[in-house]
């Protein structure tokens, strides 16, 4: 899931500018899991937002921002509360704002920064386990990620920092590639660590991504 939280207040203030009056748009998925644009979080930006003077035309909670359809028809279906509104003020990720930028051709505020793509470790906890690198070396790293757990994103390690298993750049941390070797080497499988990789092949990553399926 995508990882978000909330702007400070201030920030989200700053942008409203002079638009006094707001349409609020969360989303029922990703940021209601992490607590930053779900509908308690809504509520609470509604009451925020006027007590700083603003005023609310209405809000709505979107199945899934990103679903750019839906997006569109639950704004058609509260039309005229979004007509009246100077702004939209989307409590979601990065993808869920330009779905919403893309139906209302009026300013739309971020109120929400996007972090990372996480994995749940248990409630209100997230951690990064996959960049989205567009060529997964998970075969062949023992099942952990070296371009994400390593902070230097190596695909030959450990780099001369590492030190007895810990990271050079995070004491806290285990060094990814001290990981990767204990685990192939409990398992049997060090013969298929490649002695060294060749340089990763970025343009793997389309960007901006598009995928049709046939
Ligand atoms: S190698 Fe790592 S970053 Fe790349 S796709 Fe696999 S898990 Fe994601
Ligand atoms: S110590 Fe290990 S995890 Fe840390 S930067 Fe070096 S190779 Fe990467």
């Amino acid at each position: 899931m995508i990882i978000s939280q909330q702007k400070p207040l201030a920030d989200i203030l700053a942008s409203l500018g002079d638009s006094n009056s707001v349409f609020i748009v969360g989303c029922a998925k990703c940021a209601t899991v992490c607590k930053s644009g779900g509908e308690e979080e809504v509520w609470q930006m509604q009451e925020a937002l006027i007590s700083s003077g603003k005023s609310v035309t209405g809000s709505v909670i979107i199945d899934e921002a990103c679903h750019m359809l839906r997006v569109g028809r639950d704004l058609r279906g509260r039309q005229q509360l979004v007509d009246d509104a100077d702004a939209s003020l989307v409590m979601a990720c990065g993808a869920g704002i330009q779905s919403v930028s893309a139906a209302i051709p009026k300013k739309t505020v971020a109120g929400l920064d996007s972090l990372f793509l996480g994995n749940i470790r248990r409630f209100g906890q997230f951690e990064q386990k996959c960049s989205l690198c567009g060529e997964c070396v998970l075969s062949e790293t023992a099942g952990i990620c070296p371009v994400t757990a390593c902070p230097k994103g190596l695909l030959n390690g450990p780099c001369g920092g590492m030190d007895e298993g810990r990271c050079e750049i995070d004491a806290e941390a285990e060094c990814a590639w001290a990981q990767i070797f204990t685990t192939v080497r409990e398992t049997g499988r060090i013969a298929n660590l490649a002695e060294s990789v060749p340089p990763k092949n970025y343009s793997k990553i389309p960007k901006p991504g598009k995928l049709k399926l046939k």
